[in-house]
């Protein structure tokens, strides 16, 4: 994957990488090759990796046996997605400056 860097304009092979950050902060980036320039691609700890799995169990599980547990799942789905999208927002916010 190649992605173009927002602050020098160059074009580079994205290849993530992982650090971990204090109270079991896990923070998976990737930087310009040319200016440094980072990236976080996602920030997860404990709880988020939590959720996660759970969202992951869900889509494994075998398909729904009515409309009705296809609609609860969904629901449920969207739910964990939300709350994942808003915490990893948070612990890049707190933990992890774009530069
Ligand atoms: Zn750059």
């Amino acid at each position: 994957m190649n992605a173009n860097c927002d602050k020098c304009g160059r074009s580079f092979a994205v290849v993530p990488q992982e650090k971990t950050h204090r109270k079991g902060i896990i923070e998976t980036y990737f930087a310009c090759p040319f200016c440094r320039r980072h990236y976080s691609a996602s920030v997860t700890n404990h709880r988020v990796r939590k959720l996660i799995d759970e969202l992951k169990t869900l889509r494994l599980a075998g398909p729904p046996t009515s409309a009705k547990a296809l609609e609860l799942r969904e629901r449920k789905a969207t739910r964990l997605k939300t709350e994942i999208d808003a915490k990893m927002a948070e612990l890049k916010r707190r933990y992890c400056g774009d530069e």
